[in-house]
């Protein structure tokens, strides 16, 4: 039975997923405004929190993004 997509929380598995959520979400993987959500088909979708705000920005971005103005790095200290 294959593992369920909840994942592993080993070191090197979080790593392999945040590598795979990089690859598939661009820079909302690691933005602070997106909401990641579990689909029912077990995708990862990325809500963009500026969406509620911001006409500018999609409520679901098409992914990966590459660019995006409203970017702000999940590290990034808060104002
Ligand atoms: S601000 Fe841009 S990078 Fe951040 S979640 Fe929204 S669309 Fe993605
Ligand atoms: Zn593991």
């Amino acid at each position: 039975m294959p593992l369920d997509d909840a994942g592993c929380l080993c070191p090197p598995c979080l790593k392999g997923e945040i590598a795979a959520l990089i690859k598939a979400a661009g820079l909302c993987a690691g933005c602070r405004h997106a909401q990641r959500l579990r689909s029912k088909g077990g995708g990862l979708l990325h809500l963009c929190g500026l969406s509620k705000t911001d006409a500018r920005y999609k409520k679901y971005p098409r992914l990966p993004m590459s660019e995006c103005p409203g970017y702000e790095p999940i590290t990034a200290a808060r104002p």
